[in-house]
């Protein structure tokens, strides 16, 4: 475990969490300012979630269903999460699940690739989740993909990150790599194996929560 220094995030209302996650689902701050073309905020998970996946924006899939994580990679996430041992009905429950910006951002102009929130949209979206945070003081956070793990824990190349956790304030972070199919990362069988100690160390973390409801 890495001890790393603290770095102390303001809030100020607590409002409960339904009240926030409706909130959150009426935002159309970005749709408003031009960065997006439709506002469509996913949220989910108990307010006394131990757990919290932070990942980069929903995909089309995710916006199209409604549905936070839905999709190939989220789905290959969720089985992650299996593997490690959870229950498949804790992801959006007990795994409260999170991202640095919460609508569908859209694709790369002529790609399949999903982009890249902005400095701006992840600036307009972070209160959200600070509130989140705030609220639900989850015990262990699974940063998935680069954004989220360069945003809380470290823009270190992921083959120094991932199969390790890392400890701050008393909160466990797990780094995890995105499995989009656009990520080449997980063609190295080194980073498999690297991706295998990760899933291990969310084992790890779930016993230390004992196996109920997770
Ligand atoms: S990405 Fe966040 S800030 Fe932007 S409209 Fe959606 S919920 Fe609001």
């Amino acid at each position: 475990m890495i001890k790393l220094p603290t770095n102390a995030v303001g809030i100020t209302d607590k409002p409960s969490l339904p009240i926030l996650q409706g909130e959150i689902r009426a935002c159309t701050r970005c749709e408003d300012a031009g960065h997006i073309a439709e506002a469509r905020p996913l949220t989910a998970g108990d307010a006394d979630a131990p757990f919290m996946v932070i990942g980069q924006a929903p995909s089309r899939t995710a916006h199209e269903t409604a549905t936070f994580y839905r999709g190939p990679a989220g789905e290959r996430l969720q089985g992650w999460f299996v593997e490690a041992g959870f229950a498949p009905e804790a992801f959006g429950t007990r795994v409260y699940l999170a991202a640095i910006t919460k609508c569908f951002p859209g694709r790369l102009p002529g790609s399949s690739t999903d982009r890249l929130p902005s400095r701006a949209e992840q600036a307009l979206c972070r209160p959200w989740l600070d509130q989140e945070l705030a609220l639900v003081q989850p015990r262990v956070i699974v940063l998935f993909g680069g954004l989220a793990i360069g945003t809380f824990l470290s823009k270190a190349p992921l083959n120094q990150l991932v199969g390790r956790s890392f400890e701050k304030e008393g909160v466990t972070y797990i780094p995890l790599p995105h499995s989009s199919g656009a990520s080449t990362w997980l063609n190295d069988p080194a980073h498999r194996q690297l991706l295998a100690d990760a899933i291990e160390r969310l084992r790890e973390a779930r016993q230390g929560f004992g196996q109920r409801n997770q």
